[in-house]
């Protein structure tokens, strides 16, 4: 049956078309389901009775069941724990603030790229969410929170640019006007650097910012915790990246985990100006938050050294506070005990790096 929160504004008017409604009709459902955020058919009440009446024979909004939250921590940072249809658990998180209300949303059960840093990881790759399942974790937040969420990040669980469609397409929900209406400057996607799916951005567009994990300052650093970087390295990922810049003249955040002795040296931050040049950059730095890896944090004192090192140097660098550690819900930390309850779903796992730009 068909899930109309993985509709576009125009796909609902055809689908309405095809059965014997006005495209006005559509735009109307568009509005109740994403601006207004209702599931039920018989709170819309300006469709009429027999449309919606089809409606709940032939379609459905599907809600996936928030199977736990966790405590709120006290700066009301909350992990919540979604059931989807079959059986697959993601993880959300909502970070309340004073400038805004953000959710950080998964767009994958698990992870195929196995970074060794990363909890989820670690989990292995279950399947790719579907778009009305991206979405959903917003409007179930905000009904929970009774609050309308102002910003999204694309940085739970998975690696958002290697589910392309599914991910633009909820971008694109999330920023329409007449739906929800988020600005896209308030949405960012966090990728680990998949260089097709970035060529195709360049190409296409995307309404939302792009964020890139970067972690390191060289191909041998990177490689030993990110493996993909074997395949799209980062002389390879710069160059796209000059390229995006340079085309959609949109700054890039770049994402850099701090780790002992591995990427925290005073000849790393000496490296960064040079790699990021000629890119409008925003550079968070990232404490390593634990999780079963062999890694350490660096010192307080190493990274308050890095961060000066590289403002001297004139990049525009902050330390990005680690919400959400009471909770397990900081960056890195996502991973459901149970990731699938049904064994079907495990049919479709895969840490084949090889088919990865077959996912996008
Ligand atoms: N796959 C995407 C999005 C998910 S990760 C990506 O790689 O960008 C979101 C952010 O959390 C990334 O910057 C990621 O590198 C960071 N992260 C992962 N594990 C972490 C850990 N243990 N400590 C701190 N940050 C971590």
């Amino acid at each position: 049956m068909i899930n109309l929160r993985d509709l576009t504004q125009q796909e609902l008017e055809s689908f309405l078309a095809s059965l014997g409604y006005p495209a006005y009709r559509g735009r109307q459902l568009f509005r109740w389901i994403f601006a207004r955020r209702v599931s039920n058919f018989d709170e819309m009440t300006d469709l009429p009775q027999d449309l919606r009446m089809q409606l709940s024979r032939s379609a459905m909004i599907e809600i996936p069941r928030m199977a736990d939250l966790s405590p709120k921590a006290p700066d009301g940072t909350r992990k919540y724990l979604f059931e989807l249809r079959d059986g697959c658990h993601v993880e959300t998180v909502f970070l309340p603030g004073a400038t805004g209300q953000t959710v950080c949303i998964s767009t994958q059960v698990g992870c195929s790229l196995d970074c060794v840093f990363c909890a989820t990881g670690r989990m292995g790759f279950y399947r790719n969410l579907t778009t009305a399942e991206i979405v959903s974790q917003v409007f179930e937040i905000e009904k929970e929170e009774k609050v309308r969420i102002s910003h999204v990040v694309f940085m739970g669980m998975g690696e958002p640019l290697c589910n392309f469609d599914a991910v633009m397409k909820a971008a694109h929900l999330l920023s329409d006007p007449t739906g929800v209406g988020l600005s896209a400057r308030h949405i960012a996607i966090s990728t680990i650097g998949i260089v097709p799916a970035i060529e195709r951005i360049i190409h296409e567009g995307m309404p939302a910012k792009l964020a890139v994990s970067l972690h390191a300052t060289n191909d041998e650093q990177r490689s030993q915790i990110i493996p993909v970087n074997r395949k799209y390295p980062l002389s390879l990922l710069m160059k796209t990246l000059r390229a995006y810049a340079h085309v959609t003249r949109y700054p890039i955040t770049f994402e850099y985990i701090l780790i002992k002795d591995l990427n925290d040296r005073p000849e790393d931050a000496a490296a960064l100006p040079h790699l990021l040049r000629n890119i409008p950059v925003k550079l968070n730095l990232i404490r390593l938050h634990p999780t079963e890896c062999n890694l350490e944090p660096s010192s307080e004192e190493r990274i308050v050294a890095f961060l000066e090192e590289l403002r001297a140097a004139k990049l525009n660098a902050t330390l990005r506070a680690s919400r959400g550690l009471e909770c397990q819900a900081a960056c890195g930390q996502l991973a459901p005990k149970e990731p699938c309850l049904k064994s079907s779903a495990f049919d479709s796992i895969s840490t084949d790096l090889a088919n990865l730009s077959d996912d996008i």
